[in-house]
């Protein structure tokens, strides 16, 4: 099938035969028409499918007709990252459509923000908080809006944005068209779905699965030689730009400079950056002048690079969702990609958790002359974990998961663990409580 059958505005034509896409991806196949017919729709898609082309095109043809410089369509994303790249996405699609989007989001001046929206332009992407900031002093008439998206809403359920959410909804005209795009679907997003939809179509595209262009294998490494073998893993293998998450700021931090200090050409993305460096990082990775990026889940989110040929979870994520979003930055748009996890004896059980989900085992590697028997450096504060893959200790009681926790706990009751416990940072990015304590080193 080609772009040519959705029957686009030829200025919309011209940018996707400039941009090289030759056929529309499974998800932009079934949305494209549904939205141009003026639909509500309800997308599970993940990261990688090609949903933002999904909604961005027949968005911009719809546009076409009717008045310019004024809001008409409201993108809802949980980074400004994913923010800007939803922007940066409209800009090239949209390239010939003289049609303009601003971006509103926190951690930067507001005043550039509201002078572009007084200057006027059609699209507003934004994250909730600073857009209802700006809502509240006037800056932002809602009264001609005519289109909603909500992006990776089961993500900006997690961060705590369903109260902004709901409110701006209420602010927004009853009769618009609302496209939801989701991941996975808890029950909360069910809840909102049926709020504020009205008779959507429901498309699923690779709903809860990694994308299946990505191959998986996990290794098995005791917690102190996580780093070298991250980087032996990563000197052995061919690839384009790697893409390697950690659970904490701290983390993030820590394992980009010991990288850096052996000669690999790494950047870090954590909430703590600044905004030139953040740019940095990302704009540096994007542009190959960074190789690897050492990110966190939420920094990470949204970062559209190709050329991202490996993911590799330096940490486990703690939920399965986390771990299908991560594994969609390898393999975008129908490229295949590797996804590596390094496994700790903690981790098992969680790592059962995926296999399920994924309906398959995942493959366990070993590196051919990594010195897996290498001691905890002495004095180096790094926790240790129990020295085997055996048998742990697993007090009653709880949940399968909680008993992980405590039994994971338990390893790290020793005196080396101590600081290192201290250490780790209590906010951990937005994740459920629950499972934080059962990888917090
Ligand atoms: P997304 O799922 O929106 O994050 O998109 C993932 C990547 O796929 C982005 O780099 C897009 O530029 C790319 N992409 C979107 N649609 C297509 C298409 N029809 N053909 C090739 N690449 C695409």
């Amino acid at each position: 099938m080609s772009f040519k059958q959705f029957h686009l505005h030829p200025s919309i034509e011209s940018a996707i035969r400039r941009i090289g896409y030759t056929e529309p991806t499974p998800i932009q196949r079934q949305t494209v028409p549904l939205i141009l017919q003026g639909k509500d729709l309800m997308g599970l898609a993940q990261t990688g499918t090609g949903k933002t082309a999904a909604f961005v095109l027949p968005i911009l043809h719809r546009l076409q007709a009717g008045p310019r410089r004024q809001p008409r369509v409201l993108i809802l994303a949980p980074t400004r990252e994913l923010a800007e790249q939803i922007h940066e996405a409209i800009g090239e699609l949209g390239r010939d459509t003289g049609l303009k989007s601003v971006t509103v989001y926190g951690g930067v001046n507001k005043n550039p923000q509201i002078q572009k929206l007084h200057a006027g332009a059609e699209i507003i992407v934004a994250c909730p908080g600073r857009l209802l900031d700006l809502a509240d002093q006037g800056a932002i008439p809602f009264s001609g809006l005519e289109i909603l998206v909500i992006d990776e809403a089961d993500r900006m359920l997690d961060m705590g944005f369903m109260p902004d959410i709901r409110k701006i909804v209420k602010r927004l005209p009853a009769k618009r068209q609302t496209l939801l795009f989701s991941a996975t679907m808890p029950e909360d997003i069910q809840k909102l779905a049926k709020a504020i939809l009205h008779e959507p179509a429901i498309i699923r595209a690779g709903e809860g699965k990694p994308a299946s262009t990505v191959s998986h294998a996990v290794y098995p490494v005791e917690h102190h030689l996580k780093t070298s073998l991250l980087m032996t893993l990563i000197e052995r293998t061919e690839t384009e730009a790697v893409l390697v998450f950690a659970r904490t700021k701290h983390r993030t931090k820590s394992v980009a400079t010991k990288m850096k200090r052996a000669g690999f050409s790494v950047a870090s993305l954590q909430g703590d950056l600044s905004q030139n460096r953040r740019q940095d990082a990302i704009e540096g990775f994007r542009s190959g002048k960074y190789r690897i990026l050492v990110a966190t889940d939420i920094a990470a989110r949204g970062i559209d690079v190709t050329r991202i040929s490996h993911v590799i979870n330096y940490d486990m994520p703690d939920t399965v969702e986390a771990f299908t979003h991560r594994i969609g930055r390898a393999g975008r748009a129908e490229k295949t990609g590797d996804a590596f996890t390094l496994v700790t004896p903690q981790d098992r059980s969680f790592l059962s958790g995926i296999e399920h989900v994924l309906g398959e085992t995942i493959e366990r590697r070993t590196l051919e002359g990594f010195d897996y028997a290498a001691p905890v450096p002495a004095g180096s504060g790094a926790a240790a974990p129990a020295r085997s893959f055996g048998v742990r200790r697993i007090p009653a009681g709880g949940s399968g998961r909680d008993r992980e926790v405590q039994g994971a706990r338990s390893h790290w009751n020793g005196p080396a663990c101590k600081g290192a416990r201290k250490a780790a940072p209590r906010s951990l990015d937005g994740f459920p409580l629950r499972l934080r304590s059962a990888q917090a080193k």
